[in-house]
């Protein structure tokens, strides 16, 4: 996960969060990058460094911030996935396969997966990620 400080035209800076620096410059070139204060799809990159660094394979993520800031990028980090993508329930392998496989339409899902699933659908050489909470609170679903 790497978060990027954006500005479009009109001068409104906000926060992106990606995958990746590739899933960035995919979705910028794509002109799927919008700002959420006027909707302009003309989005600079701001040239701070992107505080969260997801290291590959086994090297695990570094994140250096204090806590407070910690809890808060995890807070929006929740809420930006809440917000961007589809609840699948107990049908998350499934359906990331299906997706995966271009079974079912792109897009982003979340849902209930093991620990088993996880590790099986990331042998598969799909990008699924757990979220930093166990349970969503119910109130935050829609
Ligand atoms: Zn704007």
């Amino acid at each position: 996960m790497i978060v990027y400080d954006l500005l479009c035209e009109n001068a409104h800076r906000f926060e992106g969060w990606f995958a990746s620096p590739e899933a960035f410059s995919h979705q910028h070139e794509a002109g799927q990058l919008a700002c959420p204060m006027c909707g302009s799809s003309s989005v600079q990159k701001q040239p701070s460094a992107p505080y969260v660094q997801t290291g590959g394979g086994d090297n695990g993520q570094a994140v250096m911030a204090n806590p407070e800031l910690l809890e808060s990028m995890r807070r929006k980090f929740v809420e930006f996935v809440l917000q961007s993508t589809v609840d699948v329930g107990p049908r998350f392998a499934d359906e990331a396969r299906a997706i995966h496989y271009r079974e079912a339409p792109d897009r982003a899902i979340r849902g209930l997966a093991t620990a088993q699933d996880t590790k099986e659908l990331q042998e598969e050489g799909i990008e699924v990620f757990s979220l930093p909470v166990p349970v969503l609170p119910k109130d935050k679903l829609h």
